[in-house]
C-alpha cells in the first residue's frame, strides 16, 4: 500500500532531538508574512521566529545581498580578513552609537561573549580580584542555552540536570532597580538584563527601571549590558527597547533579526574601553562575522537605518495593542507588551496556551504559547494592519473555542 509523506514524515520525527514541542504544522514556503504548508495550506505568522523574520520571510533587499555574496565569497574565517567584515563593524556600530563591535552567529554566543568581555573588564580595568568577578542577572530571564547561561537561569526545564553550573552570577528580581543596587558589590563586573523579557512573557519592566540601572551602573562603576537579542532591531517600535527610555547600555547584545531570516548573525556592539580588552587569541569563532553574514547583516543594517520598520511597529503595534485589549472579556487575563510584541495570558478556563495556539493554527495563524498560559504574538514588521486586525479576530475566535 502506498504510504503518504505525512506517515514518512511521522517516522522520521524520532530521528530529531526531541528538544522541542513544535505544532503540528509544515513549512514548506513563505513570502512576506506568509507561510505555506506542505498541503498548500496558508497561515500568517505571528510569531516571525521569535523575531529573527522582523523584516518578514525573503525580504527582497536582503535575498538579494545574500545572492550576490553566494556568487562572489562565503567564508574565511578569520584568519584571513574579507571584504565586507570591518564595513559591517562600522556600519553596525555607527547605527548603533558604538565604537567596536565583535561578530558571532547565534545569540547565546552573543551573551557567552559578553560574560567574558565584562569579566576581563573587571579584572583588567577595574581591578577586580582573580576569579572573583560577578555579574548581576534578573530572575526568569532568558539569555540561550550555553552550560554557563543556563547556569542563572531561573527555569528548571533549562537548568535542571544540567549542572555543575558556572559560578559568578547573582539573581535579583526583574523590574526591582534597587535589589541591583543591593546586589553590587566590589566585585561586580556587570548587570546583564533583557530591557524587555521575551521568553518570560513579554515582561515590560516599570517604567524608569532601565534609566535607574544606568544611573546605578554608572555610579557603582559595573557595565550596563542590555540583550536585545530579542526586544533590539525594530520589533519595539524603536531601534532598541532601551531608546524608550532614552537608556544607552555599555553593551549591545544583538542576534535574531541582525541574520534577516537567513543566516545567524550575533553580534556585541560596545566602545573601544569595553570590547578592546579583547586582544588575539583570546575569543573567536570560525562562522563569525564571515562574508555571507557580513552581507546581509549590512542590508539589515540599511533596512533599519530607513527608520520605516520601527515606524511599523509603533503603528501597527498601537493597532494590535488595541484590538488585544478588546479580548479582556473573552478570556484574556492580561496583554503585555510594546510595538508589534505582545505576551497575552489566558484564563485556564478557557483553554492552555498550547490550545489556544493549535486553535489559531487551524484558524490560519501561527503562534506560540510559553509558560503554560501565555501566548506571544511578535508578527513581521512588514505585516499590514489589516492582518493585524484578521489575527486579532482569529484570536477572539480561538478564545470562544
Ligand atoms: N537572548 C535573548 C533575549 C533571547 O530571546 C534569545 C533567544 O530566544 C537568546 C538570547 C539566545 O539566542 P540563540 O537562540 O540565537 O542562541
Amino acid at each position: 500500500a502506498a504510504r503518504t509523506a505525512a506517515a514518512d514524515r511521522a517516522d522520521l520525527r524520532d530521528r530529531c532531538a526531541h528538544n522541542y514541542h513544535p505544532l503540528p504544522v509544515v513549512v514548506h514556503e513563505a513570502a512576506g508574512s506568509w507561510v505555506t504548508d506542505v498541503d498548500g495550506k496558508r497561515y500568517l505568522d505571528c510569531l516571525a521566529a521569535y523575531s529573527a523574520l522582523n523584516f518578514g520571510h525573503g525580504h527582497p533587499e536582503l535575498l538579494a545581498a545574500a545572492r550576490d555574496q553566494l556568487d562572489r565569497l562565503t567564508l574565511t574565517s578569520r584568519a584571513f580578513d574579507h571584504d565586507g567584515l570591518y564595513e559591517f563593524c562600522a556600519e553596525l556600530g555607527d547605527l548603533a552609537g558604538k565604537q567596536m563591535v565583535l561578530p558571532m552567529n547565534t545569540g547565546a554566543e552573543a551573551v557567552e561573549t559578553a560574560i567574558k568581555v565584562a569579566r576581563k573588564w573587571g579584572y583588567e580595568v577595574k581591578g577586580v580580584a582573580r576569579d572573583c568577578a560577578n555579574i548581576i542577572v534578573a530572575a526568569d530571564n532568558f539569555h540561550g542555552r550555553t552550560t554557563t547561561i543556563v547556569s542563572f537561569s531561573t527555569d528548571p526545564d533549562a537548568r535542571d540536570n544540567f549542572g555543575p553550573f558556572t559560578p559568578g552570577f547573582t539573581v535579583v528580581p526583574y523590574g526591582d532597580a534597587a535589589a541591583i543596587e543591593s546586589a553590587i558589590d566590589d566585585n561586580t563586573v556587570a548587570v546583564l538584563i533583557e530591557p524587555i523579557q521575551g521568553e518570560a512573557g513579554v515582561l515590560v519592566p516599570p517604567a524608569g527601571y532601565l534609566t535607574a540601572v544606568r544611573e546605578i551602573c554608572t555610579r557603582r562603576g559595573v557595565l550596563f549590558v542590555a540583550d536585545e537579542i530579542q526586544s533590539g532591531l525594530g520589533r519595539t517600535g524603536a531601534l532598541f527597547a532601551c531608546d524608550h527610555e532614552n537608556v544607552v547600555p555599555d553593551m549591545y547584545l544583538l542576534g535574531k533579526a541582525l541574520g534577516g531570516g537567513i543566516v545567524p548573525v550575533s553580534a556585541v556592539a560596545a566602545d573601544a574601553d569595553v570590547l578592546g580588552v579583547l586582544k588575539p587569541g583570546q575569543h573567536g569563532s570560525t562562522f563569525g562575522g564571515n562574508p555571507l553574514a557580513c552581507a546581509v547583516g549590512r542590508a539589515v543594517v540599511r533596512l533599519l537605518a530607513t527608520g520605516e520598520f520601527q515606524e511599523r511597529a509603533r503603528v501597527h503595534g498601537a493597532r494590535m495593542h488595541d484590538g488585544l485589549g478588546e479580548l479582556t472579556s473573552m478570556g484574556v487575563t492580561a496583554v503585555r507588551g510594546r510595538g508589534l510584541w505582545a505576551g497575552i495570558d489566558i484564563d485556564p478556563a478557557v483553554g492552555t496556551g498550547r490550545q489556544i495556539c493549535e486553535r489559531l493554527m487551524h484558524l490560519g495563524v501561527l503562534a506560540k504559547d510559553t509558560h503554560g498560559s501565555t501566548i506571544r504574538l511578535a508578527p513581521p514588521l512588514v505585516i499590514t494592519g489589516d492582518e493585524i486586525d484578521w489575527a486579532v479576530a482569529r484570536l477572539a475566535e480561538a478564545l470562544r473555542g
